[in-house]
């Protein structure tokens, strides 16, 4: 659990703060958008440990245990609350703010037991986190050309299959070429970090790619669906709505385009 309130893409500005307490350590402050945050027995958690700092130097990260929660009692830990957020798709995942006062985290779970390097740790698996999401985003479009097929081969108008109008095929037939791209690039950069060559610019495209190629299949087959896209009867709405989270989380769009320009530069 990285994200609070106040910050987001600039991560090494936060400000939850661990303190040395004893053997342990005593976290306080305030995270939101943890996924899964009730069920979990272990957090990672990223907490500024050098109070004197206020960038990435300070932070460290820490694999906190606690007690799983339940529906009645979602956070029974001490030194712990939550409540979950609302959202408007991707509704597998369940997202919760936090709040720390108190929590404490065993001495021995601060990760390579050393301070300092929760930022460099972080950053070790941005890579595989991307290329996981765009793997994510891929799924997500391969569902919405699956399903704009499927109604565009059953609805009929004009005394025909919908996939008989050109301007219908073609939108089907550019979500295969796009997907394919999209595939084919989150493919290459998984072969490179499973080979252990930095890969960061590769996932970065692979995720900023299939994101957007996710949202445009979802639009589109949502458009080849006409007015029943729009009923949540169908799947699609669902489909359109789990796309749009894809640009944002594990690094939004910006921060992707931000990194591959910065190694074009450079
Ligand atoms: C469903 C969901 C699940 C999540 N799960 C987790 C989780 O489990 N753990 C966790 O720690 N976090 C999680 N997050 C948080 C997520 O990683 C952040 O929302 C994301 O990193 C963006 O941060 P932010 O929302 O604070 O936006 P901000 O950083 O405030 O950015 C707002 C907008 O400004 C843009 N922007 C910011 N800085 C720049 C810049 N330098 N240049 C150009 N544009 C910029 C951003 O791209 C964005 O469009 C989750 C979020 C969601 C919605």
């Amino acid at each position: 659990m990285f994200t609070e309130p106040n910050t987001g893409s600039d991560l090494g500005a936060l400000r939850t703060r661990a303190v040395k307490s004893g053997d342990n350590w005593s976290v306080t402050g305030n995270k939101t958008w943890i996924t899964h945050a009730t069920r979990t027995h272990v957090m990672t958690l990223l907490a500024r440990t050098d109070p004197d700092t206020t960038d990435y130097k300070g932070l460290s990260m820490f694999l906190a245990e606690k007690t799983p929660g339940s529906e009645e009692v979602p956070f029974p830990s001490d030194g712990m609350t939550g409540g979950e957020i609302e959202v408007l798709g991707y509704r597998g995942m369940k997202e919760y703010e936090l709040a720390f006062d108190g929590f404490e985290v065993k001495g021995e779970n601060l990760l390579g037991g050393e301070t300092g390097k929760g930022f460099k740790q972080l950053m070790e698996t941005f890579e595989s986190a991307r290329i996981q999401t765009a793997a994510r985003a891929v799924g997500v479009a391969q569902s919405a050309l699956d399903l704009g097929y499927r109604y565009a081969m059953d609805r009929k108008q004009f005394g025909k299959p919908l996939i008989t109008f050109p301007r219908v095929a073609n939108k089907l037939a550019m979500m295969a070429v796009e997907i394919t791209v999209a595939r084919q690039l989150t493919y290459f950069s998984a072969k490179e970090k499973d080979e252990g060559r930095r890969c960061d610019i590769e996932a970065g495209m692979a995720k900023l790619l299939g994101a957007r190629v996710a949202w445009s299949a979802a639009d589109n087959a949502l458009q080849v669906h006409g007015g029943n896209g729009f009923a949540l009867e169908y799947k699609i709405s669902r489909v359109l709505c789990d796309a749009r989270i894809l640009n944002i989380f594990e690094g939004a769009g910006e921060i992707q385009a931000q990194v591959i320009a910065r190694r074009l530069l450079g």
